[in-house]
Parts: C-alpha cells; sequence; structure tokens
C-alpha cells in the first residue's frame, strides 16, 4: 500500500531527526500533501496511526494540510490553481506546461519534547 510506505517514511524522517537533534518525543507533527500527490489522506493517517506506536510519534497529535495544485501559465505569467494534470488555464484558457506545486509531501513542523 503507498499510503503505508509513505508513513514508514514519515517515520523515519522525524526518528532521524529525534536522533540527530535530541529528541524523544514529538507533541505535534505537521505535514503538507499536496492535492495532486495522488495520497489518499485518510489512508496515510490511518497508516500512520497504525506504525507510531513504540516510535516518538507514539503520542503525537498529527495534523494534515492539504493545499491546493499549482500550475504556471507562461502566458498570463501567473501561477494558477489547478485540481489535475489535464486543466487548462482559468485566464487564457492556454495549456498549463509547468506544474508548480501541489504534489508534495512535506513535513511541515514538529513540535517536539525533549523529557
Ligand atoms: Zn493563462
Amino acid at each position: 500500500m503507498h499510503e503505508l510506505s509513505l508513513a514508514c517514511e514519515v517515520v523515519d524522517m522525524v526518528e532521524t531527526a529525534a536522533v540527530r537533534d535530541g529528541f524523544r518525543r514529538v507533541g505535534q507533527l505537521r505535514l503538507e500533501v499536496g492535492a495532486l500527490a495522488g495520497v489518499e489522506v485518510d489512508a496515510l493517517r490511518f497508516a500512520l496511526a497504525s506504525i507510531v506506536p513504540g516510535t516518538c510519534l507514539a503520542q503525537a497529535r498529527i495534523d494534515i494540510d492539504t493545499p491546493p495544485g499549482t500550475a504556471w501559465c507562461i502566458p498570463c505569467a501567473a501561477e494558477v490553481p489547478i485540481t489535475g494534470y489535464q486543466d487548462t488555464c482559468p485566464g487564457c484558457d492556454g495549456p498549463l506546461t509547468r506544474h508548480a506545486g501541489g504534489d508534495q509531501l512535506r513535513l511541515v513542523d514538529l513540535l517536539v519534547h525533549d523529557d
């Protein structure tokens, strides 16, 4: 399952940071999963909940933001919102070749306790 491997990556990332920065416990974790990332947020949440026991994330509150997809329109010189890769520019109806954002999975914020 795609979301389970993503959840493992997130936990790995946090555990690596815990070793590096010397914290033991995470109070809150904020993730950003772009609307175009192809990730089922509920499934990711479920996968995280199933693997965090025993890790420094065991007590953490996990927030997941889902920023919309965006693309860059060259004629309009503007970044426009999109809901899928086939969308055209809402300003000029032209093709959007350069995809600007919304497909990321990012660790945005981590609130840690070192007791
Ligand atoms: Zn345009």
